[in-house]
């Protein structure tokens, strides 16, 4: 993953100066010099908390597993942003991932700032005694610089509602009488957590998809038709048609995501292929997504991987490598799963019109440029994964109010806000012709320049 800032956001940037809605009181001078202040304050976190967790493992041997807490920027509120457990965790792509969560904020006008946080292991090879330690120890290192008003953890890669809950129980022995609801989001719903939390991103990701190509596009036909911008013209190419759909990753987001498309019944579109860490499962006729989605909820996570075990499931699927996933002949590619998963080498390969970014950061710099200039749709991860932090928020409310909402509420509240983002964003889109990136980085830089500016940061 490129440096925090990276090309594209640096291009945002650059388009900000050009911009005379950026600052418009400001005389030219004054305006680039809050200009630079912008800059440097988005390309570098406000706090790097790093430390080694000591961890007494079951043969009797002790650990020193690395752990961040990146505090990218709380202009907009506090520091908020999932933990995520994997072995590729480093500094440099959690910082990364902070300055993601910063944006995706601004962008959906959530009231947070953005942070991450990350433990450099595998969870697989860890005991589940071995993981509660781990999450207990995270919290002790870093119980100072997390809390609900400073910095609220939450799910990502590699964790999920148990870790929340042994995590907010372990800050609320370490803050005696403190507000504790608030501390970590994710949560189960037994201790706290929303409805509806677990499936917020996978449901969010495909709605994005389904409001922008049908809804959207099917209230504006009236100024869109004829048009000649390149993504009007392929989202309207494809508004019609039985699309094909693929998934990359089946974990949390993508298994929830294909679930969406698969009881989508208004539409005639079909999830033809779905991958994980070991095969891409491919059936040109459609999948059965919920009986996949039954089979890993059963296998611990992974989907049938050889022949005996597909002929077992009496799932009807051939078995591809599981890099396949990306470059079927489909419509619609939906990764979630890692970052940089479409990349320079690869780019020229992707057949599909039309890209949703379900994980953070799985398509380059350089790769959204090349698929933007072919008029491909790149639906970026802050605009369509936000389902996860937006409800967050409504978890992080409900706790300060002790006050829940059902299911169908959190839906509809969450629909709403990623419909008032996308009523902002696109026309812009549709109008001009920069990726749909560089529109949600404008408007989300925009949004926390005018904030840094009336606090007075800007010098
Ligand atoms: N880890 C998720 C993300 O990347 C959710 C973060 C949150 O709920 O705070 O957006």
């Amino acid at each position: 993953m490129a440096g925090p800032t990276g090309a594209i956001v640096q291009q945002s940037l650059n388009a900000l100066l050009e911009d005379t809605s950026f600052l418009p009181n400001l005389q030219d001078t004054a305006r680039k010099q809050a200009f630079t202040s912008l800059a440097s304050i988005l390309s570098t976190p406000n706090k790097v908390h790093k430390s080694f967790l000591r961890i007494p493992l079951d043969n009797g041997n002790v650990v020193r597993i690395p752990a961040f807490r990146i505090q990218h920027n709380d202009t907009l509120g506090p520091y908020k942003g999932g933990i995520r457990f994997h072995e590729s965790v480093n500094e440099d792509e959690v910082t990364n991932l902070a300055a993601l969560m910063t944006l995706k904020n601004a962008l959906h006008e959530v009231p947070f700032g953005g942070g991450k946080g990350g433990v450099v292991l595998n969870p697989r090879e860890y005991s589940m005694k071995e993981l509660y330690y781990i999450c207990k120890k995270y919290v002790q290192y870093f119980s100072d610089v997390i809390g609900p008003d400073k910095d609220i953890p939450a799910p990502d890669v590699g964790t999920g509602e148990r870790e929340m809950d042994w995590m907010m129980s372990e800050y609320k022995s370490i803050h005696p009488g403190k507000p504790y609801r608030g501390s970590f989001t994710g949560k189960s719903v037994m201790n706290g957590g929303s409805l509806g939390r677990r499936e917020a991103t996978g449901k969010g990701v495909y709605f994005t998809f389904r409001y922008m190509i049908y809804d959207f596009l099917k209230a504006q036909s009236s100024w869109l038709n004829g048009s000649s911008n390149p993504f009007a013209k392929t989202a309207l190419d494809h508004t019609n048609l039985a699309l094909k759909l693929a998934v990359q990753g089946f974990g949390n987001v993508g298994s929830v995501a294909a679930l969406e498309a698969y009881h989508c019944t208004s539409l005639q579109n079909k999830v033809v292929a779905v991958s994980d860490r070991n095969k891409t499962l491919y059936n040109p006729n459609g999948l059965d997504i919920p009986a996949l989605a039954d089979y890993t909820s059963k296998s611990g996570g992974d989907l049938p991987a050889t022949d005996e075990q597909l002929t077992e499931s009496g799932i009807k699927a051939e078995l591809l490598d599981r890099e396949e996933v990306l470059y079927l002949d489909v419509d619609v590619l939906i990764l979630a799963a890692l970052e940089d998963q479409i990349h320079q080498d690869n780019v020229d390969q992707i057949k599909a019109r039309i890209i949703v970014e379900g994980a953070n950061a799985p398509v380059t710099g350089e790769a959204d440029q090349v698929l933007n200039d072919t008029g491909a749709i790149v639906i970026p991860d802050i605009l369509a994964n936000a389902g996860g932090v937006i409800v967050s928020y409504f978890e992080w409310l409900q706790g300060r109010e002790t006050q829940f909402y059902s299911e169908a509420q959190i839906f509809e509240m969450l629909y709403s806000k990623m419909k008032g983002t996308m009523n902002a964003i696109l026309p812009q889109y549709f109008g001009d012709s920069f990726p749909l990136r560089h529109n949600c980085y404008t408007h989300a830089v925009m949004k926390l320049s005018t904030n840094l500016y009336i606090q007075g940061k800007l010098y």
